[in-house]
């Protein structure tokens, strides 16, 4: 266990030099506090819990102090935003502090968000709102809890500082944590600005540290770029399969490690609604929660195009054509393990589509559905759950389909439960929980942050004491506008 000061920083990023990032130190906030921290993040970096109550935790996550051997840099990237490309962004808002290494020998990059303004910051202020990075260390813990890849959060700290947005907000920065933050869009900047001799540095670079084992193979880049498309293959498919919707699938949010990333007016599914927008600023439903598939596959296209200069085209397009295949047979698997389905059949796609019209005509809460399926024998479990239907003989006819497929599984009733269980979260990030947590917060009082984080990092476990943060959302729950603004 390691104490704030004896952290070991290795800044490689930072060592590709100015025309990948550039030299910019955070803005400090005023009368900083900590928020919320987790333990769980925290022990990727070695440090020992308690550095947390340290007041040199809050004044390092808040811009006022720094270690020595940081080096903190703005990264340029750019990025198609709702399908047009946008030539210039970069971290207008979030500085790369630099890496650290960890006892087992990885490197995390430590990135503030909300750290102040840099030469990316083009109109804006440089701020993040305490809503928006309580929002984001939540779901970034809770993703990984649920076995979704994910950057992850180390802390929230909050300050009095004034930020404008809709209205007057309060200014607090929140400590990412992720082996890399190149993005999709690092690569496109390269190319669109036709500097192609560092498009293959950073091509280099990435391979070099984050997909070592392309090195050997014949075509290393062709390689990486084909498990890019299997990272985000599988990425995707247990968004879909857990009910969460991103919101802003622009190539900027897009990780090359294919975990989940920047935050913004995200949502899992109250109801199942295939067709669900979550980001009130996405007038066109761009980014609907059935959308995030095909839009996974144009976002890779758009980092194929990139790597024009690298990779032969007819190359880029046999390895795109994985993405579908791989995306399906990954999501078929883990809608069985859902199930409770020990084999797979061929008669299961149609299962879970037809599983999913009636849970959509019927507005069936999606978590809740999964997770009282597992409560009690089959038998028993589609009896509780009729009731929720109002199509009852679309349900029945289905119940017949699912309790005759698992009629062959000789498992006991308690075996059953914890398998499935262990695959269908009690607890899940609903925006309402969020955001309750956050008035709470916005008025001094950081306990209903503090507890939610810790039941939503166990999502899996019974917690009889939280059961209330299993209920169904109110009706005002069910509505909540999220925007882009944050
Ligand atoms: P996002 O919508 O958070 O993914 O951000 C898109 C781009 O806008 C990125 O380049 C951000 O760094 C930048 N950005 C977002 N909010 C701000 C802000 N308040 N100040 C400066 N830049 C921002
Ligand atoms: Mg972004």
């Amino acid at each position: 266990m390691k104490s704030l000061d004896e952290l070991i920083f290795d800044n490689r990023f930072a060592r590709l030099g100015d025309t990948f990032s550039s030299a910019v130190l955070p803005a400090p906030i005023e009368e900083p506090r900590l928020v919320v921290a987790s333990n769980a993040a925290m022990a990727l970096l070695d440090l020992d819990p308690r550095a947390a109550d340290a007041p040199e935790f809050v004044q390092l996550f808040s811009g006022h102090k720094l270690w020595s051997t940081a080096e903190p840099r703005a990264m340029v990237y750019s990025g198609h935003q709702f399908g047009s490309y946008n030539p210039q962004l970069g971290d207008g808002r979030g500085l790369l502090l630099g890496e650290v290494l960890n006892n087992a020998g990885e490197h995390w990059d430590l990135h503030l968000k909300g750290a102040g303004m840099t030469p990316y910051s083009r109109m804006g202020d440089g701020r993040a709102v305490l809503r928006s990075s309580i929002r984001e260390f939540l779901a970034s813990e809770h993703l990984h809890a649920l076995g979704i890849p994910s950057s992850r959060a180390l802390c929230v700290t909050g300050s009095s500082t004034p930020v404008r947005r809709e209205k007057f907000e309060t200014a607090a920065m929140v400590l990412r944590l992720a082996p890399s933050h190149v993005r999709f869009g690092h690569f496109e900047f390269f190319y669109y600005t036709r500097q192609h001799e560092a498009l293959k540095q950073l091509a280099d670079f990435v391979l070099a540290n984050h997909f070592a084992d392309c090195q050997t193979e014949a075509q290393p880049y062709l390689a990486m770029f084909r498990q890019i498309i299997e990272r985000n293959a599988e990425l995707i498919a247990r968004w879909q399969a857990y009910g969460f919707c991103h919101g802003v699938m622009n190539t900027d949010n897009m990780s090359i490690l294919g975990i989940t990333f920047d935050y913004g007016p995200y949502a899992f599914l109250d109801d199942f609604d295939a067709n669900h927008v979550c980001n009130h600023s996405d007038d066109s439903g761009r980014y609907s929660f059935s959308n995030q598939v095909p839009i996974a596959h144009w976002n890779l296209s758009a980092l194929g195009q990139a790597l024009t200069p690298l990779i032969a085209v007819e190359d880029l397009r046999a390895a795109l054509g994985l993405f579908l295949p791989l995306y399906q047979a990954q999501y078929l698997d883990l809608m069985r393990r859902r199930l409770g389905l020990q084999d797979a059949d061929e008669g299961d796609e149609a299962l879970i589509q037809r599983l999913l019209q009636l849970l959509q005509q019927s507005a069936v809460d999606y978590t809740r559905f999964f997770r009282t399926l597992g409560d009690s024998p089959a038998e028993q479990a589609v009896q509780v759950l009729r009731d929720e239907f109002v199509d009852l003989a679309g349900f029945d006819a289905w119940a017949a389909d699912y309790l005759q497929r698992t009629q062959h599984h000789d498992d006991t009733p308690s075996a059953r439960q914890t398998r499935m269980h262990g695959v269908n979260p009690k607890y899940i990030l609903r925006n309402y929980l969020a955001q309750e947590a956050i008035q709470a917060a916005e008025l001094g009082d950081y306990g209903p942050v503090r507890e939610l984080h810790h039941v939503l990092s166990q999502p899996f476990a019974e917690q009889p004491e939280f059961a209330h943060y299993a209920q169904r959302p109110p009706h005002w729950g069910k509505h909540l506008e999220i925007s882009c603004s944050s």
